[in-house]
């Protein structure tokens, strides 16, 4: 038997993307290496996604949305970006745009869990999880992967979903442009006394980036950024004195805080594909395009590579022809390129921008910040971007 499509990497771009080819007649296969019963019942990992409207409608079309929890999915109204310990903050407002808010934002494991039970319902998509690919050969009609175990499967088109650091990308001699930012995030949920007003901040404090989601209630997701054994030492705190800590990096604008659920931590690195496509293949999400999360972008371009690439697959299968031909594959990456490259650039720039800590470069941030609060196109363009349909 020969698969229409292969994907590699069950996270919630593989799903997402087997969850848009089917129903269209063709045979789709997802290969995780991870146990079902972890895609079944992700545990939390500490990232809050912040979604746009046009991921939203994404997510309603592909009948995940409507099985998110009411108690994971969160109102992100406004959005502000503070520097350094001056008390000026650059706004960004839904109302800008005319909308009652920005965005959402849904808790990582709500979403994989959503997304693993759209695909159940597909009787088209085969999971098979607990499976490694050992070897990846091409043919002019069909690529053939080897599984560990000597087992042999055949597919048309083979996709990459396997996160920022795919080792299938790899297999296929795909290289990427990684930059190692040499910081980690410390993500978790805190309680906090002062209200948050489902606003959004970025804090580009000095000698350490802070963040804070706003959630259901009175409780955020607490982003802090420093080197890894500065977070490290704040893993290893007790409760209490971790609390006291957070209070103190966050000046005390959000009165007490408390801890609210584990802490996890993720190595900085963003990741770009040398190519988003070879022959009979193509990348998706993090394997594509691996972000770095302070302007949330990742996931929101991860469904931007579902869309793109179940769009050009169906129109060619719509029209009787090859879905893995080159023409078919060049489009989904000329498209995907197009509406990432320029974001990724922007997001490591502003990156080194606002985490450098040499006098001009303060200065500067503040003073740009400044300029740009005084700039209400710039900002209703950024609320629009935000809350545009798709
Ligand atoms: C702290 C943090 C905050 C974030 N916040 C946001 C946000 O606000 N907004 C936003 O849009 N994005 C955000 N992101 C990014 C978002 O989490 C990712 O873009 C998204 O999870 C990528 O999904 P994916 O399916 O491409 O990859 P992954 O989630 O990495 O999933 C990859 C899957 O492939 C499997 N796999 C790996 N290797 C193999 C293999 N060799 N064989 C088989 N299976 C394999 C893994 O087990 C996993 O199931 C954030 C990320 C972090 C770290």
């Amino acid at each position: 038997m020969i698969h229409d499509v292969a994907i590699i990497g069950a996270g919630p771009a593989g799903l997402c993307l087997a969850r848009a080819l089917s129903g269209q007649g063709l045979s789709i296969v997802l290969l995780e290496r991870q146990a079902e019963t972890a895609l079944a019942d992700p545990a939390f990992d500490g990232r809050e996604i912040a979604l746009t409207h046009a991921s939203q409608a994404l997510l309603e079309h592909l009948g995940l949305w409507q099985r998110l929890p009411a108690e994971e999915v969160a109102v992100l109204r406004d959005a502000q970006v503070l520097n350094g310990p001056s008390l000026f903050a650059l706004k960004i407002e839904a109302g800008q745009a005319g909308a009652e808010r920005l965005g959402h934002l849904v808790a990582n494991r709500a979403i994989r869990r959503a997304a693993y039970e759209a695909v159940q319902a597909c009787a088209d998509v085969q999971l098979r999880c607990e499976v490694a690919v050992t070897a990846i050969r091409h043919h002019e009609r069909e690529v053939e992967l080897e599984l560990a175990g000597g087992e042999l499967l055949r597919t048309r088109l083979l996709v990459a979903a396997d996160s920022r650091f795919s080792e299938t990308r790899r297999q296929l001699g795909i290289g990427a442009r990684l930059k190692d930012f040499g910081k980690t995030m410390l993500v978790c949920r805190m309680d906090h006394e002062k209200p948050h007003r489902q606003t959004a901040w970025e804090w580009f404090g000095y000698g350490q980036t802070l963040a804070l989601l706003p959630l259901n209630g009175e409780q955020s997701s607490v982003v802090l950024t420093l080197p890894p054994r500065e977070i490290e030492r704040l893993r290893a705190l007790d409760e209490d004195a971790f609390a006291r800590e957070m209070e103190r990096r966050f000046d005390r604008r959000l009165g007490a805080m408390r801890l609210a659920s584990e802490r996890h931590a993720y190595p900085l690195v963003g990741a770009y594909a040398e190519k988003l496509v070879g022959p009979r293949c193509a990348l998706i999400g993090d394997a594509a395009v691996g972000m770095h999360p302070v302007t949330a972008h990742g996931f929101n371009f991860g469904l931007g590579s579902v869309q793109r690439l179940s769009a050009a697959v169906l129109a060619a299968r719509a029209r009787r022809e090859d879905i893995a031909a080159p023409s078919v594959l060049a489009r989904y990456a000329r498209q995907h390129r197009l509406a990432t490259w320029p974001l990724y650039q922007a997001t490591n720039l502003l990156v080194d921008v606002y985490t450098d800590d040499r006098l001009p470069l303060k200065l500067l941030r503040g003073a740009g910040l400044r300029v740009a609060q005084g700039l209400l196109p710039l900002k209703k363009g950024i609320a629009r971007h935000l809350t545009s349909p798709g």
